[in-house]
C-alpha cells in the first residue's frame, strides 16, 4: 500500500518508516510532488492533523496521513501544546524553542511534561485518528545530539537520558509518535487482511 505523509520532516519520516516496515511505501510531500504551504490553523492537535491530511487528499486524491504533536508542560498550564512548533515565535528554530522552554522553567521544580501526537489518515476517502503520548520531564539543560525538535530536553519517565541520547529504536518504542504510529500500522494491517479476505471470496 502506498501512502503520502503530509510532511517533509526527514526525522519523522525515518521514525515512522522504521515502525511501518517495508510493507508500506511512504512518500513525503516532495516525493509525491505535492507543493504549497500546508495549513495548520486548528486549535487542537486532531484539528491540525486532519487539516493537513485533507490538504494532501484534496490535492492528490491518494491515501495519506498527517501528524501533529504537542508538548504539554505542567508548570506552564499545558503550554506550548498546539503551539509547540511556534513557541518562540513565527519562523523560530528548534534551538529558540528549547531556549525559551529552559528560560521559562528556570528555578521551577515541577518539570513534568507530556508529548502527545495525533495521526490523522484518510484511506479511500474515510478519515481515522490515532493518538499516542509519553510522560516525562524537561531537563535543566540540553543533553545529547540525536533526534530533533525538543528531544535534547525531554527525558521520558523512568529514564535519565533525553530522547536525543537514545538510539532511534529505543525512542520509537516509547515515544508519543511511536505509540500513535504503532496503532496506525496495526489498523492498516487489519485493512489489508480485510481486502485479502474479500478478494479470496
Ligand atoms: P509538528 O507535529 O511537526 O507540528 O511538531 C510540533 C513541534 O513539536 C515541533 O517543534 C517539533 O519539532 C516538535 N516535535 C514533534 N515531534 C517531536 C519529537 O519526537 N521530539 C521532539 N520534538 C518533537
Amino acid at each position: 500500500m502506498e501512502l503520502i505523509f503530509a510532511s517533509n520532516n526527514r526525522h519523522k519520516l525515518e521514525e515512522i518508516a522504521k515502525i511501518a516496515g517495508n510493507q508500506f511505501t511512504i512518500k513525503n510531500l516532495k516525493q509525491a510532488n505535492c507543493e504549497g504551504e500546508i495549513p495548520e490553523t486548528g486549535t487542537t492537535l486532531a484539528e491540525n492533523a486532519l487539516q493537513k491530511a485533507h490538504w494532501v487528499y484534496d490535492k492528490t486524491g491518494k491515501n495519506c496521513f498527517a501528524d501533529d504533536t504537542g508538548l504539554e508542560i505542567e508548570a506552564l498550564n499545558g503550554a506550548p501544546g498546539v503551539y509547540t512548533a511556534r513557541f518562540a515565535g513565527d519562523d523560530c528554530t528548534p534551538e529558540d524553542n528549547i531556549q525559551k522552554t529552559l528560560r521559562l522553567l528556570k528555578g521551577e521544580t515541577n518539570r513534568r511534561a507530556c508529548f502527545r501526537t495525533v495521526i490523522a489518515c484518510i484511506i479511500d476517502g474515510k478519515e481515522y485518528l490515532f493518538e499516542g503520548e509519553v510522560k516525562g520531564s524537561i531537563a535543566t539543560e540540553k543533553m545529547g545530539e540525536g533526534g530533533f525538535g525538543y528531544d535534547p530536553i525531554f527525558v521520558p519517565e523512568g529514564f535519565s537520558e533525553s530522547f536525543a541520547q537514545m538510539p532511534l529504536e529505543q525512542k520509537n518504542g516509547m515515544s508519543h509518535r511511536g505509540r500513535a504510529t504503532a496503532k496506525f500500522v496495526e489498523f492498516l494491517n487489519t485493512l489489508k487482511k480485510v481486502s485479502i479476505e474479500n478478494k479470496s471470496k
